[in-house]
This record gives structure tokens, C-alpha cells and sequence, in this order.
């Protein structure tokens, strides 16, 4: 098992930097299984019961980050003022609490990005983190490629402004168009905003990657579990 200097999991445990520390333990408030320390020149192993001011350390869990297949039919709030059926009760059993990054409209599929870290949560659904957000997308109406394109420099509805987003029209099924769009932030309901914008009616709409991150062929309602090194390089 491995043993830390004291300084450093005090640290680790976001309490204070290690300079810190050794004031904490001068002044007495640091004890390792209830014995009071004196000296900073302390190993702590993983059975050690660390303590500041009599109270347990804040336990901090590793980041974890998981990819999600959410079926349709479900909301992204953790409580429906609504009561429908939420992503949050329909996760596979050997998920820990998670929150999710963003949102899909009750009747969006696809990717959602699941974490039991909710800063990491906030800065990835950040445009500025300018993560690519890609949808693949069946709408009702008639257009062309060039309809699409005219998309790319962004769009103002209702007073909002739509950054710039990227279409490809892939092919006309009867009186639907499939089309592949993507974008870098995810305001309220943007895909079937802007589309509607240039006459096109969203009835399906599947996330298929976010960022770095694809849906592959995850199973409806599974999730998997980024790790180690994939998760370290992204993040
Ligand atoms: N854009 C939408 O309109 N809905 C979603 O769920 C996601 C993006």
C-alpha cells in the first residue's frame, strides 16, 4: 500500500497546500489515529485515520467519466417537476451517483457524457472548451447542401446568437432529409432551433460524438467507462 507524507495528503484532501500544512501541524489540529502530531516528518498509509480539528478529511474520489447511450423517452434532470422517466433512473446498476455533462431534449438519443465530478462536468459543456458536439439529424422539409451552408457563420434567432455550425446534407428520404451537424456549444434546444430557422422540422435527432468522445455502437442505455490513459490525455 502506499504511504504519503502527511503534508501531502493534506493537501491531496484540498485542505490546504503543503507549505500550509505544517502550520497546521505546529499549531496541534493534525492528529493520525487521534494521536496529535508534532512533527510534519510523517508517513500516512491508507488504514491511517487522519484528522484536522478532531474531524475526518473530505474525502475526494477520483475523477471518473463515463459515455452513455440515452434511449429516447427520458429527461436530463436528475427531478422532473413533471415526474417523467429521467436518465438518472435508468442507468445501469453499477453506475456510482453521476451527473451528466449538458443535456438531451426528452426526445434527443445518442451520447451523453456521465461523471461523478461536477466541476469537470461544468467546464466541458463550456463553449470555450470548444469541444465539438456532432448530431446526426432526420427533419422534415425540402432543402440543399447550400441551405446548410449558410449556417456556418453562425445565426441570430429570437434575439439569441448561434455560433458557427457545420451541416452536411447525406440524403433525401422521401419527404425527410438526414443531415450530420455539428457544433461547439449547446444552448436550449439549438439543433431544431437553427434547422427550423431555414424550414427543416427535427423528428429524430442522435448525438453521435462529443468532443474527443464517439457513440460507436454502446448499446441503448449503456454505459462504459473511460479510463486511464484515454481519460488523462482528453481531459
Ligand atoms: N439540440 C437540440 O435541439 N436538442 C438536443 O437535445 C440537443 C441539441
Amino acid at each position: 500500500a502506499e504511504h504519503d507524507r502527511i503534508a501531502k495528503v493534506l493537501a491531496r484532501a484540498g485542505l490546504c497546500s503543503r507549505r500550509d500544512a505544517e502550520r497546521l501541524i505546529q499549531e496541534g489540529r493534525v492528529a493520525i489515529n487521534g494521536r496529535v502530531l508534532t512533527s510534519p516528518a510523517v508517513n500516512v498509509g491508507p488504514n491511517d485515520r487522519v484528522t484536522v480539528d478532531d474531524q475526518p478529511l473530505p474525502t475526494r474520489e477520483r475523477t471518473r467519466l463515463w459515455l452513455y447511450h440515452k434511449p429516447r423517452g427520458l429527461v436530463t434532470t436528475a427531478h422532473d417537476p413533471e415526474g417523467r422517466p429521467t436518465v438518472f433512473d435508468s442507468l445501469p446498476a453499477h453506475l456510482p451517483r453521476v451527473i451528466a455533462v449538458g443535456r438531451l431534449d426528452i426526445n434527443t438519443e445518442g451520447l451523453l457524457l456521465l461523471t461523478n465530478d461536477g466541476g469537470l462536468a461544468r467546464v466541458l459543456e463550456l463553449p470555450s472548451t470548444g469541444w465539438m458536439r456532432r448530431y446526426r439529424v432526420r427533419a422534415w422539409g425540402d432543402i440543399l447542401q447550400p441551405d446548410l451552408d449558410k449556417l456556418k457563420d453562425g445565426v441570430e434567432i429570437d434575439g439569441v446568437m448561434y455560433g458557427a455550425i457545420e451541416g452536411t446534407l447525406d440524403r433525401i428520404q422521401g419527404s425527410n432529409v438526414w443531415a450530420t451537424i455539428g457544433l461547439r456549444e449547446g444552448k436550449n434546444r439549438e439543433v431544431k432551433k437553427v434547422l427550423s430557422s431555414i424550414g427543416l422540422d427535427v423528428n429524430r435527432l442522435i448525438r453521435v460524438s462529443y468532443g474527443p468522445f464517439q457513440l460507436g455502437d454502446l448499446a441503448e442505455g449503456e454505459a462504459v467507462e473511460i479510463k486511464g490513459r484515454v481519460l488523462r490525455d482528453q481531459l
